[in-house]
């Protein structure tokens, strides 16, 4: 990042200014709790960096992230931003990144982030929790595309994101990023860091997706046997394998549940915050193999 650009970015107006400017009132729909802490932002754009490809950023805003990782040395910024207030509000920040910094005016939910970031690239954002665990589900299916994540959730789903087998949190969220991602809880964020202050504690997560996933299994029925068996969590699993041995027969073709346990060596006593993932994997491989 060359001084000049630096320079113009720590000219702008502060933040503040730049909402008030703009009319950028939060609005609770779009998930708005606007960061303004130089530090946090900060903070959040190095635990992202090194920046060697594309940065997509989710929900600009007024641009404080967005400044950070310019600042920080981004050279690639595509940032998606679905609130017109604020796609005014950030050309200062265009003019001043010089190229650096694109907006996209659209929902994040129908962005096609591949198609983005060519052959690799990172998303970086202080994501509007209303959508949170949608985008992240639908960002699992475009790993091939992401070298990292570093995204702010609240805490209590950045908890389910990264919870281990045995704990209270461990659920269908945790199975689905971690067989995909080594995923780690970085720092939380308080509620008096933001604009207007959410109700929760917030934590920043980083995901990297793993070179393979942890275990062969078929992503949707892994989905349906997370869904079926966390659904009754309380369960043990040789109950729950019931209902899922019937949702899961195809043409008529039973599963037996018994055999389910045999195939997979799990202990049918057991509940399902107790496997390990690799154990939701067999399921899901002995599910496929009983269907054919
Ligand atoms: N990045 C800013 C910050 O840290 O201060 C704002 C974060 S705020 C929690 C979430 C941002 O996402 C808002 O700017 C909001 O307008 C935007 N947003 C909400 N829904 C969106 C969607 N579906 N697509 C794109 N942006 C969206």
């Amino acid at each position: 990042m060359t001084d000049a650009v630096i320079d113009a970015i720590a000219s702008l107006p502060p933040l503040r200014e730049t909402i008030r400017s703009n009319g950028l009132d939060a609005r609770k729909n779009l998930g708005q709790n606007f960061l303004l802490d130089l530090n946090l932002t900060g903070r959040i754009a190095r635990s992202a960096a090194p920046f060697s490809s594309t940065v997509v950023e989710i929900g600009p805003g007024p641009g404080g992230l967005t400044r950070a990782l310019l600042m920080e040395g981004a050279e690639d910024v595509i940032a998606i931003e679905k609130d017109r207030r604020a796609i005014d509000a950030l050309a200062p920040l265009v003019d001043a990144a010089a190229g650096r910094l694109r907006i996209i005016e659209g929902d994040a939910l129908e962005v096609d982030i591949a198609s983005l970031v060519g052959p690799k690239g990172q998303i970086v954002a202080n994501l509007p929790y209303n959508i949170a665990t949608v985008l992240l589900l639908n960002w699992l299916d475009q790993l091939d595309h992401l070298s990292a994540m570093t995204l702010m959730f609240q805490k209590e789903v950045g908890q389910r994101i990264t919870a281990s087998p045995g704990s209270g949190e461990f659920g269908r969220l945790a199975v689905m990023c971690q067989w995909l991602c080594r995923a780690v809880m970085l720092f939380d964020i308080p509620p008096q860091a933001f604009v207007p202050p959410p109700k929760v504690t917030s934590s920043v997560v980083q995901l990297i997706p793993r070179p393979n996933p942890l275990a062969q299994a078929d992503k949707t029925l892994l989905e349906d046997v997370t869904r079926v068996l966390f659904g009754q969590r309380r369960k043990m699993l040789r109950a729950s394998l019931k209902t899922l041995a019937s949702q899961m027969k195809v043409k008529g073709k039973a599963i037996d549940p018994a055999h389910l346990l045999e195939a997979t060596g799990i202990d049918g006593q057991s509940r399902p915050e107790r496997l390990e993932i690799e154990d939701f994997c067999r399921l899901a491989e002995a599910v496929k193999a009983a269907r054919t």
